[in-house]
């Protein structure tokens, strides 16, 4: 009988929230084994628009993106890289009155847990940002909202995480987990065996399956966000933008290029592709070109998608597993999940080591599922 490896923690996932656990674990003192199926960053977080956004969340999201917006900028110090992160503000453009009432609503909400979001109408728009948008009544700046580079965000935590000692495992699978009384069993696609005192499941639009092996439901849909980049054209875009009911959000780099994306792509999480739609794409272009008729002529020079794992409540699953102690879920980001990235590594942790965060997350329990009546995945 070949013998297994101990850890105190196993981590299956190696996306951001994968990344930024290994880290967190090892600054707490724990030996830890994080598991990428390909290579850390290479699904969802290392594939997505950039956007570093707490406006327009889910009020129950709201502390915990809050938490995570504190860490961004001081990436340098906590894994040497500052991941192109800059605090360029996110202006959300409402194109009537109804959504500009919307608006004004959820900066009400912001506002109580110390967010502050700009009301701007017309006027105040073409003053700030003259000649830059079309057809819109006005829009709400969150001033502290930013954006960063997607590719350059789980590797940085990857390699701080592996500096303080942590094991990363590219290009191994889990493939099975059964749980004893001397804790989790993990077996790898690589003939690896593995125990761990404490297991974190964060394998993204894969994650329901982990539950599964535990005995949770979680109704997962997959989904493909669709995405392009435009050859660099003069630098003027210096806000991210998101074109409320419109399928529409842009950011410019420094260099030049917009990046931008609206509507859904194609996915098969089965064989871990994803791929952009031609109509979808022509569409998003064609919005662009109303909301900024400056870039109507900027060439795309590329698109692309990313496989993400979304909830009907558009919410996240995290928290204790609800039939396994030691087990701790975090998934399900439904398109948002990049800028809490940061905060989930040091959440989980506090779940493992503390036994609870000081964080609020009862409403992301995946105990919501587990009630009768819910509906089936
Ligand atoms: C195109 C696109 C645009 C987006 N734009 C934004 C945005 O602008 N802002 C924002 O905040 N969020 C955005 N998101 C959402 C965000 O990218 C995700 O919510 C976030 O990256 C999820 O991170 P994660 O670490 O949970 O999952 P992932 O990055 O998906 O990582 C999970 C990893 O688990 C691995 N895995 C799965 N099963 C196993 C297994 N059995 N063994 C080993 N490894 C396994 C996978 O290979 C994967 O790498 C976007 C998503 C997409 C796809």
């Amino acid at each position: 009988m070949i013998a297994a490896w101990h850890v105190d923690v196993a981590i299956i996932g190696g996306g951001t929230a994968g990344c930024s656990a290994a880290l967190a674990l090892r600054k707490r003192g724990l030996t830890v084994a994080l598991f990428e199926r390909r290579t850390v960053g290479s699904q969802a977080s290392g594939v997505n628009y950039g956007g570093v956004r707490q406006q327009g969340r889910h009020p129950a999201e709201l502390p915990l993106s809050r938490r995570s917006r504190e860490i961004w900028p001081r990436l340098p110090d906590i894994v040497g890289d500052d991941c192109e992160f800059a605090a360029t503000g996110h202006l959300k453009l409402a194109r009537n009155d109804a959504q500009m009432a919307d608006l004004e609503a959820f900066a009400a909400v912001a506002a109580e847990h110390g967010l502050e979001i700009r009301m701007m109408g017309a006027n105040a728009l073409a003053d700030a940002y003259p000649g830059m948008v079309s057809g819109v009544v006005g829009g709400s700046l969150c001033p502290s909202d930013g954006q960063a580079n997607p590719r350059l965000v789980a590797p940085a935590f990857a390699r701080a995480a592996a500096r303080a000692g942590a094991e990363i495992h590219e290009h191994e699978a889990v493939t099975g987990v059964a749980r004893d009384a001397a804790g989790f069993r993990l077996e790898t696609d690589r003939g690896g065996r593995f125990t761990a005192g404490s297991l974190i499941n964060v394998a993204g639009a894969w994650s329901d399956r982990v539950a599964k092996w535990f005995g949770e439901r979680a109704p997962i849909q997959v989904m493909a966000p669709n995405m392009l980049v435009s050859e660099p054209v003069p630098y003027r875009l210096p806000v991210n933008i998101g074109v409320c009911g419109a399928g529409l959000y842009v950011r410019q780099i420094p260099r030049g290029n917009l990046i931008f994306g609206g509507g859904k792509g194609w996915a098969d999480r089965e064989r871990i592709v994803a791929r952009p739609m031609a109509d979808v794409s022509c569409s998003a272009s064609a919005r662009l070109a109303e909301t900024l008729p400056w870039a109507a002529d900027a060439t795309v020079i590329r698109s692309w998608s990313g496989i993400e794992g979304y909830f009907e409540d558009e919410i996240p699953v995290i928290g204790p597993s609800t039939t396994t102690p030691g087990l701790v879920h975090a998934f399900g980001f439904s398109g948002h999940g990049f800028q809490l990235g940061p905060a989930i590594g040091e959440i989980v942790t506090e779940l493992v080591v503390d036994g609870r965060t000081s964080t609020p997350i009862d409403a992301f329990s995946i105990s919501r599922f587990q009630r009768a009546g819910h509906r089936a995945a």
